[in-house]
Order: structure tokens, then sequence, then C-alpha cells
């Protein structure tokens, strides 16, 4: 049976979308089945995989109110393990349209569970906000990635955000578990970048990714052209370290990650999987 990871901060801009889109696009390059969620009302992980909902198209929105059946809003990328549920701005109303509905934070759940037995990974994106939409997602997830941007401002919300999580498993979802956090944009070559991976890894225990993502400008560029780093550009520093990622993602749950030590992009250029030794 798949597992369902939501990837969560509220903080805007931190490498959410990034990380969703990416992470899930390496798990599908390393032979898993993956639907990557846009639970955004913004859109930008589909979109961002070049995927775009037409005005009155179907959208997860749909999907969520079960006004439209999983067929109709799935959509393929360019990588054949790799699905999509594209958002579109309706999502927005879903926050306001729900509150007077019994059980509003299992929606996301309930049509999520069947799919389970479709996917090995099923990977959401949320927004920036602990708004009905990410607890929807973290009501239907089984463990939570926290994307952390390496600024001075870094840890500011982040006890906020874990000490909600804390308050969701406590009251409402006892098995969800706390995947980790990853650093982001990360600058080896700068103090702050390693004062924050530190503070983050106090945080987080052994819960942190040893894999930091660099800030790499050609992460920031491949959304404008709708392709994941895979597509845009496979051999750069930024789709490295989301293999790396995503081997270290797998490694946690069991896998060995010698298995992937000779992997190589198909069809593209070699990633060279730095295993510390
Ligand atoms: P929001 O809260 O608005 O949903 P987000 O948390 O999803 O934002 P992203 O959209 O992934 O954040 O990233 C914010 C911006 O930073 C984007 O312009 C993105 O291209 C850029 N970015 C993300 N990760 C990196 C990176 N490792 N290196 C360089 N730029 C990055
Ligand atoms: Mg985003």
């Amino acid at each position: 049976m798949g597992e369902i990871v939501v990837v969560a901060n509220q903080k805007g801009g931190v490498g959410k979308t990034t990380t969703s889109i990416n992470l899930a696009y390496a798990l599908a390059c390393l032979n898993q089945e993956v639907l990557l969620v846009d639970f955004d009302p913004q859109g930008n992980a589909g979109s961002g995989l070049g995927v775009t909902v037409e005005d009155g198209g179907k959208s997860v929105y749909h999907f969520l109110t079960k006004t439209a059946p999983f067929e109709q809003v799935v959509c393929q990328t360019s990588n054949e393990l790799l699905d999509v549920l594209p958002a579109c701005k309706n999502l927005a109303g879903a926050e306001v349209e729900l509150v007077n509905v019994r059980g509003r934070e299992n929606m996301l759940r309930e049509v999520l569970e069947p799919l389970r037995a479709m996917y090995k990974y099923i990977i959401i994106d949320c927004p920036p906000s602990l708004g009905l939409l990410t607890l929807n997602a973290m009501m239907a997830a089984d463990s939570v990635i926290t994307p952390v941007q390496c600024e001075y401002y870094a840890m500011e919300g982040l006890a906020h955000f874990i000490s909600t999580v804390a308050k969701i498993k406590q009251f409402l979802h006892p098995n969800l578990k706390m995947d980790g956090g990853v650093l982001t944009m990360f600058d080896a070559r700068m103090n702050l970048s390693k004062q924050v991976f530190g503070e983050v890894s106090r945080y987080f225990g052994e819960q942190v990714y040893k894999t930091p993502i660099p800030r790499n400008i050609r992460l920031a560029e491949a959304p404008s052209f709708g392709q994941s780093i895979f597509d845009y550009d496979p051999a750069c520093r930024g789709a490295n370290a989301y293999i790396q990622l995503a081997i270290e993602f797998l490694g946690r749950r069991g896998a060995n990650v010698e298995d992937y030590r000779n992997f190589k992009m198909t069809g593209g250029t070699p990633v060279n999987y730095d295993f510390g030794g």
C-alpha cells in the first residue's frame, strides 16, 4: 500500500513546491510509481510540470468535492511513473465552502485512500498557511516533510509549525509522523547556512535530512519552462541534490541505498550520487 507524504510549512517561498515537484520526479526516476497532488490554489506544482487547468477544466478541487472522478482529473507527465493532480483557483474557495460541512477536515483523506493501491508514494504540495487545505493534507498523510529555507529568519514560525503538527497528532491523527526537515537554498560558502542547518538539526533531531538542497539558479528557472529539473538540466547540482534526497527518502523506508550506487538518468547525463565515501 502506498504512503502519503505531505510537504508543508506555513511560511511562504521556502521551497515546498520545488521540493514536491523534484522529489516526486526523482522518486519516479528511481522506479517508484508516484502521484503528485497540487493542493495549493496557486497551482504551481502542476504548472511546474507543464500541466495547467483550462477555464472550466477539472482539477483537484473537483476530485476533492467528488464532482469529478480521478480519471478526469489526473494528468500524465514526461515520466510515465509520475502522475499529477493539478489545482486551480477554485481550490481557494473550498476553504470557505467547506466550513459547514461535517468531516470537512477528512475530505482529502477519503478521496485519496483508494489511490494507495495505485501508487507507491503520493506527495501533496501545500499552500503557505495552516488553514483547512493544509489540515486536510495532514489528515490524509502518513508523514510530513518540512522544507526550511536557509535564511536568517528560518527558525521564525518553525516552532509554531511543529507545535501545530504535534497538536494534530495528539487530537486528530495519532499516526501522523514527522518525517523531517529538508534544508533548501543552502549555500555551503555561507556561515549562515551552516548555522541554520545546526539549528534545524537541533529542532528535528535525527529527522533532519542529511541532504541539503543547494541554492541553484537552474531549480528556479525550470518551472518557467514547465519542466522538472530532470527535464531541464539533469546534470546540474540541483538535480543531483534531489536525487540524493530521494535516495535518502527511500533509505529511511527500508530501501538499500547501495542499490542506487550506479544510478544514471535514462537518456540523460549521469547523476553522480555522493555516498559520502
Ligand atoms: P509558496 O509558499 O508560495 O507556495 P514555496 O514554499 O512552494 O512557495 P517555491 O515556490 O518552491 O516555494 O520556491 C520559492 C522561490 O524560490 C521560487 O521562485 C523557486 O523557484 C525558488 N527556489 C526554490 N528552491 C530553490 C533553490 N534550491 N535554489 C534556487 N531557487 C530556489
Ligand atoms: Mg508552493
